[in-house]
């Protein structure tokens, strides 16, 4: 797929659906800019991912307002994540490209709490099975409950 056109919204990207309520998600807070929401995956409770409102693929293709808005509410998201769930670490990461293993290539910032436990759980097995709705909705609300406003 060519992605130099940067199209507003991609209708083949889930995370595009996402954006426009097309599709399942436990929503933590929205801006002009940005989406936060759970992970279906949570290895560990508290993995959010944050997006820019549009189809973007490269972080060095965002503007500067778009940047501050993705990071201005990783920000916010990462602090109500330590207040709410009080994990011991938080880790934050974006990849992409070939290197980045992409089931999704719309720009996602990963939130990932992180537990003292974690060594062990690496060892002995994370959590693998995904979990369910009501459960990624609880986390959402849990989390958001933590923010200002
Ligand atoms: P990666 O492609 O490794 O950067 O990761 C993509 C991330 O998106 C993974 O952590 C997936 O669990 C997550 N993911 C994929 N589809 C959805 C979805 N529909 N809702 C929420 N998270 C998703
Ligand atoms: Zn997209």
């Amino acid at each position: 797929m060519e992605y130099a056109l940067d199209p507003k919204h991609d209708p083949a990207c889930i995370f595009c659906r996402i954006v426009r309520g097309e599709a399942p998600a436990s929503i933590i807070a929205e801006t002009a800019q940005a989406v936060a929401f759970m992970d279906v995956n949570q290895p560990t409770p508290g993995h959010v991912l944050v997006i820019p409102r549009d189809h973007h693929v490269y972080l060095y293709d965002l503007d500067a307002a778009t940047a501050t808005g993705v990071f201005g509410l990783t920000t916010e998201v990462a602090k109500a994540v330590k207040h709410s769930l009080q994990p011991d670490g938080l880790n934050l990461f974006q990849a992409n490209e070939v290197a980045g293993q992409q089931e999704v290539w719309h720009l996602h910032v990963h939130i990932v709490a992180r537990y003292t436990g974690d060594r062990d759980r690496i060892r002995f097995g994370w959590r693998t099975e995904l979990p369910p709705r009501s459960e990624l909705d609880h986390l959402a609300k849990t989390i958001r409950s933590a923010m200002p406003g």
